[in-house]
């Protein structure tokens, strides 16, 4: 890997531990502040920090490259994760939400999940792994079938005040901090107007969400908006098309880990995501054994399956036309039984 490409790492949110407590977001997306203080530490010392602000530099120098990123734009990547971060002279790139600035619970996983949490202390029990598994299924819903189930659940944020959930914690940055932020040397990207998964809905609302953001965060902050990461990691052949079409220069996936080489395709370039429990051990302290297995080894998975995919495809097209070395970028789910 330290000769391939960069490991682009997904983050979403840097607590403190007595927010640990007070979130209504799901473990998937926390790191406590200190974890995060302590992978920062370790990667300044053996890693190198690739700033996306700049194109990579594909030379190797013997050490990991890693990117920093962040998505949704919560507001303790500004109180929590920013600090760090520059203490350790480690550049992070944010992908906001455009339309969901500065506002408290802006998503409906947080929502639901803070809805269903209030329902199990009132009622029969709803433990974590019930939650999470709901989220995951409403998900999957066209995104008006999920708005209609959620609002079901009374899962809207006046609501849930009014139950007395405590939300102060799960809010997202205000353009004055993305505005201070933006000056103090963090790139900005756009992960959308409102956050709608792409792949469920209808193609003209998809690209109201991929060119509306990026104009508006290119006139709040007076600079080009040239990165953009999927809701929820999820692309299609249309919404990469849509992505293209709006102008972004790089835009970043979720879901399968993997490294950004050379090869891949700049709007289809793979993350790993990164939470808690990728990151500390038995005691909770960060732990690079734990980093290296959980993180850099999966990226190194995901590298072995696109460079298999690679060759296979190189093969194939060495069959088909004779020439090698042409190959055509290929889809997500064309992996074959290896031969
Ligand atoms: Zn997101």
């Amino acid at each position: 890997m330290r000769r391939r490409g960069a490991i682009v790492l997904t983050f979403h949110r840097v607590l403190t531990d007595s927010e640990v407590q007070q979130t209504a977001s799901l473990p998937g997306m926390i790191v406590r502040s200190s974890t995060f203080s302590g992978f920062l530490k370790y990667a300044a010392q053996t890693s190198e920090f690739v700033d996306l602000s700049r194109d990579p530099e594909w030379q190797p120098n013997g050490k990991l490259k890693l990117a920093i990123t962040f998505d949704d734009g919560w507001s303790d990547n500004a109180t929590g994760a920013y600090p760090s971060a520059r203490q350790y002279h480690a550049p992070i790139a944010i992908f906001i939400v455009a339309e969901k600035t500065g506002t408290t619970l802006p998503f409906w996983p947080e929502r639901t999940a803070a809805t269903m949490d209030r329902m199990a202390k009132d009622g029969p029990g709803r433990d974590a792994l019930y939650i999470e598994r709901a989220i995951e299924a409403l998900k999957e819903l066209p995104a008006s079938e999920r708005e209609l189930r959620i609002g079901q659940m009374a899962g809207t944020p006046g609501v849930l005040q009014s139950m007395g959930v405590a939300t102060s914690v799960d809010r997202t940055m205000t353009w004055q901090q993305i505005q201070e932020l933006h000056s103090g040397g963090v790139t900005f990207g756009s992960h959308t107007s409102t956050h709608e998964i792409l792949t469920t809905v209808p193609t003209a609302q998809a690209e109201k969400e991929i060119v509306s953001s990026r104009d508006l965060i290119q006139e709040k902050l007076k600079a080009p908006c040239s990165l953009f990461s999927y809701p929820n990691g999820d692309c299609s052949a249309q919404v990469r098309g849509l992505v293209a079409a709006a102008g972004y220069k790089f835009a970043f996936l979720n879901q399968d880990p993997g490294v950004w080489t050379r090869d891949c395709d700049p709007l289809l370039i793979p993350r790993v995501n990164v939470c808690e429990y990728h990151l500390v051990d038995a005691r909770g302290d960060f732990s690079p054994l734990i980093f290296n297995y959980a993180v850099v080894w999966n990226a190194a998975k995901g590298l072995l399956a696109q460079m298999w995919k690679a060759n296979r495809q190189r093969r194939k097209n060495k069959r088909q036309t004779g020439t090698p070395g042409l190959w055509k970028q290929s889809g997500k789910n064309q992996l074959e039984k290896p031969y």
